[in-house]
């Protein structure tokens, strides 16, 4: 029998994903960035309603009333819009849809590692240029690449912080390849870029109801971009992308603006804490506009992950990203969830 490993693409040779995943209902899950303040309040509404008698027939292959109702939440028509199973699928096909085999790819690291991640199963030449030290961007260094896609996180996860908007936007008015600004974590800092993107012809702008929305189990992210740009982008969708279910909760989910609003300033007060106690603990604390953050732990990283998990208690090892050694990233949570995380995190770093 031929082994798979040679029938395997041969340009997938040593292309590994490490999966920090953990599901487990048992543990403190405070390695993802979910929303641990709660679930939207638009699954329970629409369920009450929900024809799931439906079910057998496909949904609208294109999502049209979740499209629709994006276009008008931003002012841009649905056609500008398309939508995924994620927002991991619209960069998914981004690289599917721009890269030719060897094209130029680049990005700021450290940055979300999925990037770089379908950029290279595309084949491409992969250009990483570090942050400062001050996680600052230089769009300079990044526009010297010429690249055929950059990858913009804005706010950067695991960094925290956002780029200046004006690195940001010189990147999108000289850049002759497309740029893709991912916007996962905007609702935590009340910014937006999408006025850029949309100013530029090269720029995506991608959002994701997995953060702020606290909806990740469903499944849904959304591209917003110029027409000529998202038609290509939907040549290479799955058709249904979108299960008929997520899509009606997706749609009410933008009623439900008061309830993000809410969780946005308990993730707001909960940071603060989360920040102030770790950096008590000797933990060296970045900034963070985001629902996560980050700290520099004193002694071996991975290993204080490892005794963490071993007690319940899951954190995003950081280790491996450039500028990152021994740092650790923790999704902010309500108060019992950091209490059992900081009262755990003591008690490894004391030795007990
Ligand atoms: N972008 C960033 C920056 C992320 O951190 C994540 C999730 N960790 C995603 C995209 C993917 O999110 P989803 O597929 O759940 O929309």
């Amino acid at each position: 029998m031929t082994s798979i490993g040679e029938l395997r693409r041969r340009t997938l040779e040593g292309l590994s994903r490490q999966s920090y995943s953990i599901w487990s209902k048992d543990m403190v899950l405070l390695n993802d960035n979910a929303n641990l303040f709660g679930v939207n309040p638009a699954v329970t509404q629409v369920a009450e309603k929900f024809d799931f008698a439906r079910l057998w027939a496909y949904p609208s292959e294109n999502s049209d009333e979740l499209r629709a109702r994006i276009g008008s939440e931003y002012g841009v028509s649905p056609e500008e819009v398309i939508v995924g199973n994620g927002s991991d699928e619209l960069l998914d096909i981004t690289s599917k849809c721009f890269i030719n085999p060897g094209d130029v790819f680049c990005s700021p690291a450290p940055t979300f590692g999925m990037y770089k991640f379908y950029a290279r199963v595309n084949l491409a030449t992969i250009r990483e240029k570090i942050l400062r030290p001050d996680f600052a961007l230089d769009p300079d260094q990044i526009l010297s690449e010429d690249a055929k896609l950059t990858a913009i996180c804005q706010p950067n996860n695991p960094t925290a912080n956002l780029f200046a908007s004006s690195s940001v936007r010189k990147l999108l008015e000289q850049s002759a390849g497309i740029v893709l600004v991912d916007e996962a974590y905007a609702d935590f800092s009340g910014s937006s870029m999408l006025k850029e993107v949309m100013n530029s012809g090269v720029g995506i702008d991608i959002r994701t109801f997995s953060k702020a929305y606290g909806l990740a189990g469903l499944r849904g992210g959304y591209a917003i971009s110029r027409k000529e740009l998202v038609d290509e982008l939907r040549r290479v969708r799955t058709p249904f992308g979108l299960n008929s279910f997520s899509e009606a909760v997706m749609v009410r989910a933008f009623d439900n603006r008061k309830w993000v609003r809410e969780t946005v300033d308990k993730v707001v007060k909960e940071r603060a804490y989360l920040s102030k106690r770790l950096q008590a603990l000797g933990i060296k604390v970045y900034p963070s506009v985001c629902n996560f953050v980050i700290g520099n732990v004193p002694g071996d990283g991975p290993l204080f992950v490892e005794e963490l998990k071993k007690r319940g208690v899951a954190v995003r090892d950081c280790n491996s990203f450039p500028m990152l050694k021994d740092h650790i990233r923790v999704t902010v949570a309500p108060r019992d969830m950091l209490d059992k995380f900081l009262v755990t995190a003591e008690a490894v770093l004391e030795g007990k």
